[in-house]
């Protein structure tokens, strides 16, 4: 009742929510009620969660903020969001994203943005800033996201959050309406780094519905997080300082901040070392071929047949479809279609997407090499502070670039989270540390995450 009310007094301002769920007292009074008949529950059976539009959800409309999927209503749950209702959590609503997930602003939603708590001038991050601006304005207490290229963690970087993107295969695809297939990862956004675990361990895991989904048994990620608020050395942590992500072209107070935490790393007997990632200057680039070449197919099956809207016209399939995906899709949408198209066409396809997927495996050599050297590497989480609404809007590249940091970690697979480490002094706004592992290691992420608190 305390978040709906939240809800209901701050988000006409915030615009976080896409849609509030009718049912979420009566299934929290399920809960209460099975805890009462003496049931066992989990640590965060009760506790309501924001729910990122691009999962499914059963009775919820899920819209992955675009009007081509206006009024769909998903006829199963994504795996991330069946594994939390089990544990007894309670969907609070579904959360505002750019459309389709491409953008690191929400500006793209087709549902108008979200603004960011800390000043409303400002955008929330992206693309998933409905979930980050809701547990920043404490209108939930936990929220699902996804990440492709950063969209768990650059909106929790400029909102003062948690934000967690786990090892590809990691937490389930299924049910989470594809952007990039090789890239998408869901994952938690909180205000502590232990809620992240939790959540973490609550939507983890094989399942076999999902593909790439790895069967590893994972060990448990709020264990990690306690262990790592208790322990009072970093001791015989290496801790890398990735050179082509502490670049002198960052906010000011963005970079003070970072080296500041990294000091406190030192005080608590980490040692840093610089390493280096020469390739990672090419990441942004090889990403913006293979993510609008997975999209444009993904996107394929808005056909006006299968889901969602289908426009008023008569004629041929091929007028239909061709009139919906006009006016069903928004213009950065479109965009990627074409340039995915184009990138996997005849005769351009081993100049661009072979070539970008060369790129790919050369920055996963990149940070195995790198992890020969350090534990964890660390850098800003986003090159900037929250910036004003309209400032990268209508220069697709300026928008592209912020997303320099926290691409890489999608490209190899490996998992990343983004942790506040206070305000920039130039305009008080959040700033981001994050934290990357190797592959399966998310564990070290909480552990050290944990520490920084
Ligand atoms: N900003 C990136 C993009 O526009 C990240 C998207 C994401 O992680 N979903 O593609």
């Amino acid at each position: 009742q305390a978040h709906l009310d939240r809800i209901a007094a701050v988000d006409g301002d915030v615009h976080a929510y896409l849609h509030v769920s009718g049912s979420a007292l009566e299934e929290a009074a399920a809960i209460d009620a099975r805890r009462a008949s003496g049931e066992k529950l989990g640590e965060l059976a009760g506790v309501p969660v924001a729910i990122k539009d691009v999962l499914c959800t059963v009775g919820m409309p899920s819209t992955a903020g675009s009007k081509i999927l206006e009024g769909w209503i998903p006829p199963y749950d994504a795996t991330p969001v069946a594994r939390m209702k089990a544990a007894g959590l309670v969907a609070l609503g579904k959360t505002n994203m750019d459309e389709f997930a491409m953008g690191s602003s929400t500006e793209h939603s087709a549902y108008g943005p979200t603004r960011n708590p800390w000043d409303f001038g400002r955008i929330p991050g992206g693309s998933g800033g409905g979930s980050a601006a809701a547990v920043a304005a404490f209108e939930a207490p936990l929220a699902l996201g996804s990440d492709t290229g950063g969209s768990i963690r650059q909106p929790a970087a400029v909102t003062g959050s948690v934000g967690v993107k786990p090892t590809y295969g990691g937490v389930s695809r299924y049910g989470a309406i594809a952007l990039a297939s090789s890239l998408d990862q869901v994952g938690p956004v909180s205000r502590s780094v232990l809620d992240a675990a939790l959540l973490h361990d609550v939507i983890g895991g094989h399942d076999p519905r999902d593909s790439t989904s790895l069967t590893d048994q994972w060990p448990s990620f709020a264990e990690a997080a306690r262990a790592g608020a208790r322990a009072d050395s970093l001791k015989g942590l290496r801790v890398g300082v990735v050179k082509e992500l502490d670049s002198p072209g960052f906010q000011a107070g963005v970079s003070q901040r970072f080296h500041e935490a990294l000091e406190l790393l030192t005080a608590n007997g980490a040692e840093i070392v610089e390493v280096s990632a020469p390739h990672f200057e090419y990441a942004v680039a090889a990403y913006y071929v293979i993510l609008p070449a997975e999209a444009s197919s993904n996107l394929a099956k808005f056909d006006s047949v299968r889901f969602g809207m289908r426009a008023a016209v008569q004629g041929t399939v091929e007028d239909v479809m061709a009139a919906t995906r006009e006016a069903g899709f928004g213009p950065e949408v479109k965009r990627r279609i074409i340039l995915g198209t184009y990138a996997l066409s005849a005769g351009y396809y081993d100049a661009y997407y072979g070539s970008a997927q060369k790129v790919r495996t050369l920055i996963q050599r990149d940070f195995s090499a790198a992890f020969e050297q350090a534990d964890v590497l660390v850098s800003p989480s986003a090159p900037t502070t929250a910036f004003e609404f309209g400032a990268k809007l209508a220069d697709p590249l300026a928008m592209y670039l912020n997303d320099v940091t926290t691409i890489p970690a999608n490209l190899a697979g490996v998992p990343g989270m983004s942790l506040p480490i206070g305000l920039a002094p130039e305009d008080g706004l959040p700033v981001g540390f994050q934290i990357m592992a190797p592959a399966r290691e998310d564990a070290r992420l909480y552990g050290v995450g944990a520490t920084l608190e």
